[in-house]
């Protein structure tokens, strides 16, 4: 019987794996696929990659503007896919990961096939494996929701849109959340007829309202076809080319089709197959695992970490809740989930990315003070003809702590990991504003947004170089 058994190979499975061993316990990790989960198999690794191409082709559009001829270019999309393959084999091989879970005597069962539970301490596998441990980890991720309408079958998810052989000619991404923009930007960027729809009233309704609009306008400038607010889906149906959703508002019938409809309105649990109920481990209303602040679910012996508990669905998250989750397996209930910063951002043409409080919730509880500035006003932005976009700041006004960032446009991401550690420092605004951040760079654009909001509240700021701007 192992001490620690944990069921999933994504990022909070390997890291709950690698601390539970680090901390001296016999420990056996079994995934039903390929080491690295989603994360590195299906999720942000392959879409970045895309998303990189994409970046590139935006790039090279630029070249005639600084004076470079070259002929127009062309996807080779087999290819791209090749490097994606080879791009996903790479960072798995070089998992720094794998080698310390090897280092610290962990046993891997990889593509073990579904794990599920035969009673609260034995797990048996499709593959046959039968595993006993006095103390088990649930870290088995999410996957792509279902609707249940019909012709739901002919819809493809993201997954499928990465496996296509050739850019279709024209794509329906039904949902705006994170992953059915990054799936409308590339391929817009690569050449296909993209339309967006969105259920509720706006596109990325977790992010800041502006971040929001200015997304959804670059997006039809680049010409995407967005429509928010359009109804509810009746069903799907084949047509010889593609897919033809047909949808209602207001009891008025609509219907628009594509070569290829991708699906991406959220996220479930993947627990069909675990047979959760013979370990007495208890799901919540969405079919999440329960957990309390200690990652412990409803069985005391058994945790949970990561996506699986339906909480924030980023590849960080999950490596601290596998890491909390395995120290209270292990040494008892010392470690809660704390409070922490929470940058959430998509590599979309333009990117956009958010830190802390949106506007409307900043308000909500806080006296606050919005400081902006736009990309069009800033040195690097022009240098390198990405003008499109804005920095955003929240300031609390009694105690000038920074509450929240939100940007849109070029290394908005990057951008935002500055943001973060300041939140997480706790810095005041005019500190940041003291930062002598290099010029000119992208990140530069946060001495300038502080330096606003710092002279909104009337508080001294001593210029540093970067401020050559203001
Ligand atoms: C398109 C897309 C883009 C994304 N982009 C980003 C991004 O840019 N940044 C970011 O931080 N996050 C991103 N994410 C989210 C990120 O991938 C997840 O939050 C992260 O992978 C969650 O880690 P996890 O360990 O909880 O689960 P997963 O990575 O999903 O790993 C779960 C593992 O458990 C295995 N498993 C499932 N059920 C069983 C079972 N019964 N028995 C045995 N094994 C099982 C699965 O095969 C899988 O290997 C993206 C996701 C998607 C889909």
């Amino acid at each position: 019987m192992a001490d620690v058994l944990v069921i999933g190979a994504g990022p909070a499975g390997v890291v709950a794996a690698l601390r539970a061993a680090d901390l001296g316990k016999q420990t056996t990790l079994i995934t039903r696929d390929e080491f690295g989960g989603m994360a590195a198999n299906d999720g942000p690794v392959p879409v970045r990659t895309l998303a990189h191409a994409a970046r590139l082709l935006r790039d090279s559009r630029q070249l005639s503007r600084y004076g470079i001829a070259v002929s127009e270019p062309t996807l080779d999309y087999p290819r791209l896919l090749e490097r994606v393959r080879e791009v996903v084999n790479e960072v798995r091989a070089h998992s720094v990961f794998r080698e310390h879970l090897d280092r610290a005597g962990v046993t891997i069962h990889e593509r073990a096939g579904t794990a599920r539970f035969i009673d609260p301490h034995t797990i048996e596998t499709e593959r046959g494996l039968r595993l006993q441990a006095d103390k088990v980890i649930i870290c088995t991720g999410g996957i792509s929701r279902r609707l249940p309408v019909p012709g739901f079958e002919l819809t493809a998810t993201h997954s499928d849109a990465w496996r296509l052989t050739a850019v279709p000619p024209s794509i329906l991404v039904v949902g705006g959340g994170a992953t059915g923009v990054q799936v409308a930007s590339i391929f817009n960027a690569f050449g296909s007829r993209v339309q967006l729809f969105q259920a509720g009233p706006r596109i990325l309704h977790t992010e800041d309202e502006d971040v929001s609009a200015a997304v959804a306008a670059a997006f039809r400038h680049a010409g995407i076809a967005v429509r928010e607010n359009f109804g509810a889906i009746e069903r799907f149906e084949q047509t010889p080319g593609g897919v033809r959703m047909v949808f209602a508002k207001d009891g008025q019938r609509d219907s628009t089709e594509a070569a290829v409809v991708v699906v991406a309105v959220g996220w479930v649990a993947d627990a069909e197959g675990l047979q959760l109920a013979k370990a007495g481990v208890l799901t919540d209303a969405r079919g999440y695992v329960q957990v309390d602040a200690y990652l412990r679910t409803s069985a005391p012996h058994i945790f949970a970490a990561g996506d699986i508990t339906g909480r924030l669905m980023l590849a960080p998250q999950a490596i601290q809740d596998g890491f909390v989750a395995a120290t209270n397996a292990v040494q008892g209930m010392t470690m809660p989930v704390g409070e922490q910063v929470n940058p959430i951002g998509s590599f979309t043409d333009p990117e956009y990315a958010q830190v802390g409080l949106t506007e409307a919730k900043a308000r909500e509880t806080h006296g606050i003070l919005v400081a902006m500035v736009r990309f069009d006003s800033t040195t690097r932005t022009i240098i390198d003809d990405r003008t499109t976009g804005f920095c955003k700041l929240i300031v609390e006004r009694s105690t000038h702590i920074i509450l929240g960032c939100h940007i849109v446009g070029e290394r908005a991401v990057e951008i935002a990991q500055v943001v973060s550690i300041a939140i997480a420092a706790g810095m005041r605004v005019d500190d940041l504003a003291r930062v002598p951040l290099s010029f000119p760079t992208y990140a530069g654009i946060l001495g300038r947004v502080a330096a606003s909001a710092t002279r909104q509240l009337n508080l001294a700021v001593k210029w540093q170089a970067h401020q050559v701007e203001e």
